[in-house]
């Protein structure tokens, strides 16, 4: 393919094919989509099949508690702004709570509801000692200067004040957000909580960069994760990944380390796209290149190495593998007809709707749902905060070795339960997982 400086669609065309963006007033508004409900069908179809007491079941369909701040934030021009942000603790039973905060245009309160019980399951599928919460605040963070974006952290973390902590609730990194911004959050905590227990609080954040007590390996954690899934599905069908080509919604911390890693097994990344648009080039990108330059620049847009297309072709582009990376309620009945692939490796959370989710199985395409196959960045969050307790500094090595494990026994757990009570692998996630939680709530009882 020649080096093309290739144009992105016109944004009159990307907004009207995507339902995320904001839309013309001259088309009608897009139909809201209700993750919250959409989750609540998953846990109640497991919920069944699991046999969990009704109370068990009717506790955890509600989060514990949803924490809703407005905070002022003086902008670069003088003008002071107002910030709306969230944090939903859905579940404490097993351990503190724990899940990403997320910097988005978007952020809604039942999305946040919807993604804060998802960290329930995926934690307790996992095997880790924590619960499930979710956060963020709702604005563009590409609109704003560093400058800026560290003032409404800073103040976002400040609002929230004893509403989080290393024993309590450890937030993480999520879309918009990344090591940077946990710095920024864990300078604010630290600075609030008085000089002698400074060092004591470094685990109030995960994800954040190595010098200040992240761990390595944090950063491609849930696409290392992720691949560790793909390739275990790939033994179990016999699929040989080598020469496989790779289609890609999202080029931010989990596509591209997707991309990287799943590039290093020997598949070929054809197709991709993010919030600017999509491009393709038939004989491969170069990961690594296409990585800095959207570090560099912010987006894809403009890559030399690829050609514009539009969100239809991109769907229906011939490959063997996607994996949506970006937001969720990517993939409805009309993604789920086009797509031409053997596997749907699930990195966003929730990128499927149920609707898609029935198209993709009518037409034998498997699905790696997100609460296994994006794990692996919880997973390490957990070894962080681990070794955050402990002073200890562990080896990218020892890091990737214990994430390989708990990944495989994960995915083990999930194909074993899958195969006794012959039902998809969402349901056997959140089963296992339901599992986990109702034992703690039998034995433990209910309060007082
Ligand atoms: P990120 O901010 O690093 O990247 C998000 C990507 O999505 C960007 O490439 C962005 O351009 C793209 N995008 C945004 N809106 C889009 C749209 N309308 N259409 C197409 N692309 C769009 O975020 P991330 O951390 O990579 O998270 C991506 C997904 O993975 C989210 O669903 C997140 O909840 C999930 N996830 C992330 C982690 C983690 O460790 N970061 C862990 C588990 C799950």
């Amino acid at each position: 393919m020649s080096d093309t400086t290739s144009s992105m669609p016109p944004v009159s065309q990307r907004l009207a094919n995507d339902d995320r963006m904001p839309r013309s007033s001259k088309l009608p508004p897009a139909p809201r989509y209700d993750f919250f409900g959409v989750v609540q069908g998953y846990l109640d179809a497991a919920a069944k099949l699991a046999g969990t007491p009704e109370h068990v079941r009717t506790i955890l369909s509600q989060p514990k508690s949803e924490i809703i701040v407005h905070f002022p934030v003086r902008m670069d021009n003088g003008e002071v702004r107002l910030f709306k942000g969230y944090r939903i603790q859905h579940n404490d039973t097993l351990g503190p709570y724990k899940g990403g905060m997320r910097y988005h245009e978007d952020v809604s309160l039942d999305d946040v509801k919807a993604l804060a019980s998802v960290m329930t399951w995926k934690c307790a599928l996992m095997g880790l000692p924590f619960g499930g919460a979710k956060g963020g605040v709702k604005f563009n963070p590409r609109s704003v200067s560093r400058a800026e974006l560290s003032r409404v952290t800073r103040r976002f973390f400040h609002s929230l004040g004893g509403n989080i902590g290393p024993d309590y609730d450890i937030p993480a990194p999520d879309v918009g957000t990344n090591a940077q911004t946990m710095a920024w959050a864990l300078d604010t905590y630290m600075n609030t909580v008085g000089v002698v227990s400074k060092q004591a609080v470094l685990g109030v954040v995960t994800g954040k960069p190595v010098s200040i007590g992240g761990t390595l390996g944090r950063e491609k954690a849930t696409g290392q994760g992720l691949v560790h899934c793909v390739r275990r599905w790939a033994e179990l069908n016999k699929f040989d990944l080598q020469g496989k080509k790779l289609i890609l919604q999202g080029y931010g911390n989990v596509g591209s380390n997707v991309a990287l890693l799943l590039g290093q097994l020997g598949v070929s990344l054809v197709a991709v796209g993010d919030h600017t648009g999509y491009l393709v080039n038939p004989e491969g990108f170069n990961a690594y290149r296409l990585k800095q330059y959207v570090e560099k620049t912010g987006s894809i847009a403009g890559y030399p190495n690829g050609s514009a297309i539009s969100r239809e072709d991109f769907f229906s582009f011939q490959a063997d593998l996607f994996v949506p990376a970006a937001l969720e309620n990517q993939v409805g009945p009309t993604e789920a007809e086009a797509l031409q692939v053997r596997l749907v490796a699930e990195g966003a959370n929730g990128p499927c709707s149920p609707e898609g989710e029935d198209v993709l199985k009518r037409r034998g395409i498997d699905i790696l749902p997100d609460v296994l196959a994006n794990a692996g960045g919880v997973t390490v969050s957990y070894y962080e905060w681990v070794q955050n307790r402990r002073s200890e500094q562990w080896t990218l090595e020892d890091v990737d070795d214990r994430l390989e494990r708990a990944m495989l026994d994960a995915y083990a757990r999930m194909e074993q339960y899958a195969r006794n009570k012959h039902c998809d692998y969402r349901t056997a996630c959140y089963a296992v997982a339901l599992e986990r939680l109702a034992k703690a709530y039998l034995d433990r009882e209910i309060f007082p």
